[in-house]
């Protein structure tokens, strides 16, 4: 019986051919683009073995500098210390392929969504039964804990118990554009529901038509799912953050920005607090 720790020990292998490129690195591609940006965590959008670090690197200086102050700091703490874990370990999974590389990718996910969902979870939301954020803490804990026991059950369809989180996201953000006017959210929405429905199309692709691309030889579609989720991420986070100063800094008015100005081609979006007056 191979180690937990031994190359090609996991149950999971992606399309790419391994060690074609590299004696040490199983999957090249799949490796190499997960350094594009290292894994965001409190990116929560169910990401199984592939958030990037990109939209986190861009992402989080900006809107912690136009937030400075008057964020909390526990949640500021939070959205700057989570995201390494997951990259790393989705390049440390990729490279190996190791069962220890498969279930560390997937549970520093697992954990970094229940942190996010912890804390920006909106309260409107809380089941009935919940009546604080503290008790929140607490379900999403003991759920977080049944879901790791579960997870070595069969690991097989973690990814795919992963993917799920992101059908919650999008009700949620199609709940919360119901009660806003705004274009701009409306839009930077649209934006990211465009990447994501991109990269889970390379996802499952990857997943199920892989015989294809490689009788085509081009078995690299996972590789662009960690770039597709990376750019999705970059605009799931200012939506969250927009949606979370609505309820819990009402004072403000959150206007998305983008840097370096709207009318360039590529661009990061941001929050920037304007003059307190609530719209959405
Ligand atoms: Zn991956």
């Amino acid at each position: 019986m191979p180690s937990i720790f031994s190359y090609q020990s996991a149950e999971v292998d992606w399309c790419e051919g391994n060690f074609e490129r590299s004696p040490v690195i199983a999957e090249y591609y799949n490796t190499v683009s997960q350094g594009t940006g290292w894994g965001h965590p409190a990116a929560a959008s169910g990401t199984p073995d592939g958030t990037t670090f990109f939209p986190l690197l861009l992402l989080t200086p900006l809107n912690s500098l136009v937030l400075e102050g008057c964020w909390d700091g526990e949640r500021l703490l939070s959205s700057r210390a989570g995201p390494i874990t997951p990259g790393i370990f989705s390049m440390y999974f990729h490279m190996t392929l190791s069962y220890v590389g498969q279930l560390l990718d997937e549970l520093s996910i697992l954990w970094s969504l229940a942190v996010a969902y912890s804390f920006w979870y909106p309260k409107v939301y809380f089941p009935r039964f919940i009546k604080s954020r503290k008790h929140f803490f607490w379900l999403s804990g003991v759920t977080t804990i049944i879901s790791t026991l579960m997870s070595f059950i069969k690991p097989a369809i973690n990814a795919y118990a992963l993917n799920c989180i992101a059908f919650h996201l999008l009700y949620l953000t199609w709940r919360e554009l119901k009660k806003c006017q705004d274009r701009r959210v409306h839009r930077m929405a649209a934006v990211m529901v465009m990447w994501w429905v991109l990269a889970i199309s390379s996802w499952i692709s990857d997943r199920w038509l892989c015989g294809l691309w490689q009788a085509i030889n081009f078995p690299y579609f996972h590789s662009f799912w960690h770039v597709l989720i990376a750019l999705s991420l970059l605009y799931l986070c200012p939506l969250v953050i927009y949606f979370d100063v609505n309820y819990e800094m009402p004072a403000f008015r959150p206007k998305l920005s983008y840097w370096p100005s709207d009318s360039w081609p590529v661009v990061v979006p941001y929050i920037a607090l304007e003059e307190p007056h609530k719209q959405c």
